[in-house]
């Protein structure tokens, strides 16, 4: 990596050029701690596989930032990111948007448990992380269709996804899935899940990374109707039986 141009590292850069968006100073040291937070934590705690600065920057943050492309979350909106993992995408979007609230919804106990202390490191009041399945979020009533938008980026097929995702979301809302190459092809195939549960795909954007070559898609699915109460079904179910 060491031919490599500085700036693709620069995260100030890319957002400018890619969003149009300025960081402030606060928010760029507020990357910085994160990125050193999760190198730390990875050496004994597995969050993620990409370590390297280039991945950091652009497959973990930039990524994460770039879902601003479809969505401009007013202040106050709330926003819930399924299966966040070490915390993308809501996390760099609860940095560069303090006014929303965004909750950070992982099944994994070490996982949240890094995620508490960064968001102790980087004093983020807007932020709340819930350990649980979705499949028990999505039933809970201070949960279920409790949020504007509802986020998720590889944490299953969109069949599976779409019962974490639609119950969470307020009617009149948006779920906005992060995807590979196969998004179109998971469009098809969820298609009667999507409906059943009270959605509709309003919208198939792609997403180009600097210097990345595998295509990325934001997949945007309005709710236009409630999801009926049966779902999403009990834990572990969704995944082995997908709704067809
Ligand atoms: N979204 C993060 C990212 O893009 O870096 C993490 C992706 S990781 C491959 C998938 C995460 O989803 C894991 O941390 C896993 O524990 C979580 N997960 C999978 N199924 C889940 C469920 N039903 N409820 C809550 N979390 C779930």
């Amino acid at each position: 990596m060491s031919d490599l141009p500085s700036d693709r590292f620069d995260l100030q850069r890319l957002v400018r050029d890619q969003l149009d968006l300025t960081l402030t100073a606060d928010q760029g040291a507020a990357f910085e701690r994160y990125r050193d937070l999760l190198l730390t934590w990875n050496a004994h705690t597995n969050l993620t596989a990409i370590i390297d600065p280039f991945g950091v920057t652009v497959r973990h943050f930039l990524d994460s930032l770039l879902l601003l492309r479809v969505v401009n979350p007013p202040d106050g909106a709330r926003l819930i990111d399924v299966g966040t993992g070490a915390g993308f995408p809501g996390l760099p979007l609860a940095i560069v948007k303090p006014a929303i609230k965004v909750t950070l919804l992982e099944a994994t106990g070490k996982k949240t448990a890094f995620l508490a202390e960064v968001v102790r490191a980087l004093g983020l009041p807007n932020v709340t992380i819930l350990t649980s399945r979705a499949e028990d979020a999505g039933q809970m009533v201070d949960q279920r269709e409790h949020y504007d938008l509802v986020t998720a980026r590889a944490v299953a097929q969109l069949s599976i996804l779409t019962e974490y995702l639609l119950p969470l979301c307020r009617v009149g809302g948006q779920c906005i899935a992060l995807k590979g190459e196969s998004a179109a092809a998971e469009i098809d195939a969820a298609s009667p899940a999507i409906r059943l549960l009270g959605g509709k795909v309003a919208r198939l954007e792609k997403v180009t990374l600097p210097h990345v070559a595998d295509p990325h898609y934001l997949i945007v699915i309005d709710k236009i109707a409630p999801t009926p109460a049966l779902y999403p079904r009990r834990t572990g179910v969704p995944s082995k039986k997908p709704l067809t």
